[in-house]
């Protein structure tokens, strides 16, 4: 039987641009250009090479995010992904870890999975919790950070690599997993799979057909809240060490009092 797995994917504010907040202190969108969150490229890579390695496997990259994120999609896609499912609804305005995690969990289960790959964190959020919190509400095992990542014989295994050791790991099938940034470069589209990504089906959910709640999602439903946002204060001049003899001591100084070293 196929190999279904689902790729997690977050369509994110480029960061090279210059980002604010709107009126109701979420990020306002229609100021920045978005795209697919550059770690998540790493995960639709991994679920790329687990399904070349299985006789049959079948990916579908899913995104919860605005209109645009279908760009995300579209990556996705043109790296090689068979199909795509985006939830979007005007309800998920300002949703936080706990809504965008629900949502997650019920479009994986009506996607139908054995195998949710994510990012390791967003580069937006960077908060990183998403896939345990995912796992919890699926109800599977949740394997993170990993740094490789095979599946055989209904397991997935893999490493994550620590400061000081690193560990082998492996879950029963179903199962969440996330992957870093150092399980391998992720590949560039070809021009192939950029056409072929145009025929690929994408499915469109929203909150009624995946049966939740508005109040659970969206600001009303969000267990954060941004109660206040200011302007990151200008640069102010650095510190000048001239060379007159004590030069290195005075530098060694400094970055003790900044908890360099
Ligand atoms: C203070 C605060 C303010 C927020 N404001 C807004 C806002 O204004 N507007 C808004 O839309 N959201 C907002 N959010 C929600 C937030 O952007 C995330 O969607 C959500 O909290 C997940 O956290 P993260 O991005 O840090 O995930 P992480 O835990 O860092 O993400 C790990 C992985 O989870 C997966 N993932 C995460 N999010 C998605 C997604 N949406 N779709 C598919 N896969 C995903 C990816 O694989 C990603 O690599 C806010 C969150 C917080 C805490």
């Amino acid at each position: 039987m196929s190999l279904r797995i689902v790729v997690c994917v977050k369509y994110v504010p480029d960061a090279t641009g210059d980002r604010h907040f709107s009126d109701d202190l979420t990020t306002d969108r229609e100021a920045v250009d978005g795209l697919l969150s550059e770690l998540d490229e790493y995960a639709v890579e991994q679920a790329l090479q687990i399904s070349e390695a299985a006789d049959d496997a079948e990916i579908t990259v899913l995104t919860v995010g605005p209109e645009d994120a279908r760009d995300a999609l579209r990556k996705g896609l043109s790296m090689g992904a068979d199909k795509a499912v985006h939830v979007e609804d005007d309800e998920l305005h300002g949703t936080d870890v706990m809504g965008t995690s629900l949502v997650l969990a019920k479009a994986v289960e009506h996607v139908g999975y054995d195998l949710v790959v994510c990012g390791m964190a967003s580069t937006d959020g960077t908060m990183g919790v998403l896939p345990a919190i995912l796992a919890e509400r699926l109800g599977v095992p949740q394997v993170t950070q990993l740094s490789a990542v095979a599946v055989a014989d209904g397991k997935v295994t893999g490493r994550r690599d620590g400061d000081a050791a690193s560990e082998q790991l492996e879950a029963a099938l179903p199962a969440v997993v996330s992957v870093t940034d150092q399980s391998g470069e992720a590949r560039y589209p070809s021009f192939k799979g950029i056409m072929a990504a145009k025929k690929k089906p994408v499915e469109t959910l929203d909150l009624d057909d995946l049966g939740i709640d508005a109040e659970d999602v969206g600001l009303a439903g969000a267990w954060t809240k941004v109660e206040d946002a200011t302007k990151r204060p200008a640069r102010t001049a650095g510190t000048i060490v001239k060379d007159e003899g004590e030069g290195g001591k005075q530098l060694a100084e400094f970055l003790a009092g900044q908890k360099f070293i």
